[in-house]
C-alpha cells in the first residue's frame, strides 16, 4: 500500500519505518528541512534503539523515502497519516496548530480519495475539526472529493518503539465507515497475526482511549509516589510494599516504581489536556488534578533531601548528576525530572556536573553554556570533586557501577538515588550515606 506520513519525529519515523519494513511504500513528510536532509543522508535525528538499521535498510530498498514537499506527500499515499506534535497550549489543552495545518495542506492539494489517519494524540472532537478543515479547503477550490478521517492513536513507548509497533498490545482504530475499517485492518494485518489485536470503535472513543491509557499509567506512578512519601514518614520501605502489591495480579508490577515522577513528551501534557477537556465539558477531573499535583511535587523530592542534608547551604557545593533523559533508552528530555532537579540546584547556587549516556547532545542544545553547569562526557568525570552524586535516570549502566571509584572521586561519599536502583544495606556496608525514595536513609 502507499502511505504518506506527516511528521518524522519519534512516532512518524517509527511508524514509517515499520510500515515500510512489512512491504509498504512509505513517504515521510516533514516541514523541518534540515531533519529531512539528514534523513535523506541516512542520519537519524533521534536516539531510538534499532531505528537506524530499519530506516537504512528500507531506504536502501526504496520503500522508505523522505521529503519536505507536502504536495508530493499528499499526491503519494492513499493513507495520509498525521503524526505531528500536539504540545500543550498555554492553558494545558492540546495545541492543534500542527495537526490542523496538515489537514489544510491535504485539503488544498488532494485530487482523489484519501484516508486521513490521525495518529497524533488529540482531544475528542479533533477528527471532526480535521474533517471541517478539509471540507473548507476543498470548498475554496470548488471541489467535492470524497475522504475519510480516522483516529488511530499510537501507544508506542520511546526506547522500545519498534517492538511496540511491530508487536502491539492492540491497534485502536476509531472509524465510522465499514469499508475504511477493513482497509485499516488489512494495513495492520502484518502486526496482528498471533491473535486479533485490532480494536475498532467510534472515533470519539478512540480519541479518548489514548488519553485514558496515559492518564491511567500516570495515575499508577503518582499513586506509588504517594505511597513512597507516606512510607518515608512512617518508617516503612516502599520497595517491600511494591513487591507486596505488585504480586497481586489485579495490580501488577508495571508502572509502580517510585521515583522522581513522570516526565517525557506524553504523560504530563496528556494528563493536563484530558483535565482541560473535562473542564471544558463541565466536569472537574479531581483524580487527574491530584495525579498532576503529586507529580509536580515529586520532581522536587530529591532536591529537598539534598537541601536538608546540606542544611540549605548549597552555595559552593558541587553535585554530580547521572541521567538527563526523562527515562532510559531515549535522548528525549521533554519535561524530564532532570530539568527540574537541575534548575533547583542551580538556583540554590550549587554547581552541577551532569552526564547522560545518550542525551548530552540534547542537553547541550537546551542549556548551551549555562553558568554553574558542566555537561561532561563520562559518568566518572561527573563525579570529580563533587560533594554528592544524584541519580536521576535509571540507565542500566548506572546500576552496577564501581562504587570504590565513586567513593574516591566524590569529596564526600553521599548518594541521592532518585530511582531506588541501589540496595540500602549494601550502600551502608560500602560506607555511603545513602538517600532514596520511600526508604529510610542509610549510612
Ligand atoms: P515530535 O516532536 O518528535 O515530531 C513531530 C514532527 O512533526 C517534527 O519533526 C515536526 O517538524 C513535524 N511537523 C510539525 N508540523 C508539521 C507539518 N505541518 N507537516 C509535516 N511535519 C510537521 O513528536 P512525537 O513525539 O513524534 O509525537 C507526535 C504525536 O504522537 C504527538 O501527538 C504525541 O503526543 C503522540 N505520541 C507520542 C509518543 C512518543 O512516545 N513520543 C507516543 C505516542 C503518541
Amino acid at each position: 500500500m502507499k502511505i504518506t506520513i506527516f511528521g518524522s519525529g519519534y512516532v512518524g519515523l517509527v511508524t514509517g519505518a515499520c510500515f515500510a519494513d512489512v512491504g509498504n511504500e512509505v513517504l515521510c513528510v516533514d516541514t523541518d528541512e534540515k531533519k529531512i536532509d539528514r534523513l535523506k543522508e541516512g542520519e537519524i535525528p533521534i536516539y531510538e534503539p534499532g531505528l537506524q538499521e530499519l530506516v537504512t535498510d528500507n531506504s536502501r530498498k526504496g520503500r522508505l523515502r523522505f521529503t519536505s514537499d507536502s504536495a508530493e506527500g499528499v499526491a503519494f499515499g492513499l493513507f495520509q497519516f498525521i503524526a505531528v506534535g500536539t504540545p500543550p497550549g498555554e492553558d494545558g489543552s492540546a495545541d492543534l496548530r500542527h495537526v490542523l495545518a496538515v489537514a489544510d495542506t491535504i485539503g488544498q492539494k488532494m485530487d482523489d480519495y484519501k484516508i486521513i489517519v490521525d495518529k497524533s494524540t488529540v482531544p475528542v472532537g479533533t477528527a471532526e475539526l480535521v474533517s471541517k478543515r478539509l471540507l473548507s479547503a476543498l470548498g475554496e477550490r470548488g471541489l467535492s472529493i470524497d475522504y475519510d478521517v480516522v483516529s488511530n492513536p499510537e501507544f508506542l513507548k520511546e526506547g522500545d518503539a519498534i517492538a511496540d509497533f511491530m508487536k502491539p498490545d492492540r491497534v485502536v482504530v476509531g472509524v465510522d465507515n465499514p469499508r475504511t475499517k477493513e482497509l485499516l485492518r488489512t494495513l495492520y494485518a502484518p502486526f496482528n497475526r498471533s491473535h486479533d489485536r485490532f480494536i475498532a470503535m467510534d472515533i470519539r472513543s478512540a480519541e479518548l482511549t489514548k488519553y485514558a491509557a496515559n492518564a491511567m499509567l500516570a495515575t499508577k506512578i503518582s499513586f506509588m509516589n504517594e505511597i513512597a512519601n507516606i512510607a518515608e514518614r512512617v518508617g516503612a520501605d516502599v520497595e517491600a510494599i511494591r513487591l507486596g502489591i505488585g504480586s497481586d495480579s489485579r495490580i501488577g508490577f508495571s508502572f509502580i516504581y517510585p521515583g522522581l515522577g513522570y516526565g517525557g513528551s506524553c504523560f504530563p501534557k496528556d494528563v493536563q489536556a484530558l483535565e482541560r477537556t473535562s473542564h471544558q465539558h463541565g466536569y472537574d477531573a479531581r483524580i487527574l488534578q491530584a495525579v498532576e499535583a503529586v507529580n509536580y511535587e515529586q520532581k522536587f523530592s530529591i532536591v529537598k533531601k539534598i537541601k536538608q542534608h546540606f542544611k540549605n547551604e548549597l552555595s559552593g557545593k558541587t553535585i554530580a548528576l547521572w541521567g538527563l533523559a526523562f527515562k532510559p533508552n531515549t535522548d528525549d528530555m521533554r519535561e524530564a525530572p532532570s530539568r527540574r532537579v537541575l534548575e533547583e540546584l542551580l538556583s540554590s547556587e550549587a554547581k552541577v556536573r551532569a552526564y547522560d549516556p545518550v542525551a548530552m547532545g540534547e542537553a547541550r542544545s537546551i542549556y548551551g553554556k549555562r553558568e554553574g553547569l558542566a555537561l561532561v562526557e563520562t559518568s566518572e568525570s561527573a563525579l570529580r570533586g563533587a560533594d554528592a552524586l544524584v541519580i536521576v535516570t535509571e540507565w542500566m549502566v548506572f546500576r552496577s557501577p564501581d562504587f570504590e571509584m565513586i567513593k574516591q572521586e566524590l569529596s564526600t561519599p553521599i548518594i541521592f538515588d532518585g530511582r531506588n536502583i541501589y540496595d540500602p544495606d549494601l550502600m551502608e556496608q560500602l560506607g555511603f550515606i545513602y538517600y532514596s525514595i520511600g526508604r529510610m536513609p542509610k549510612g
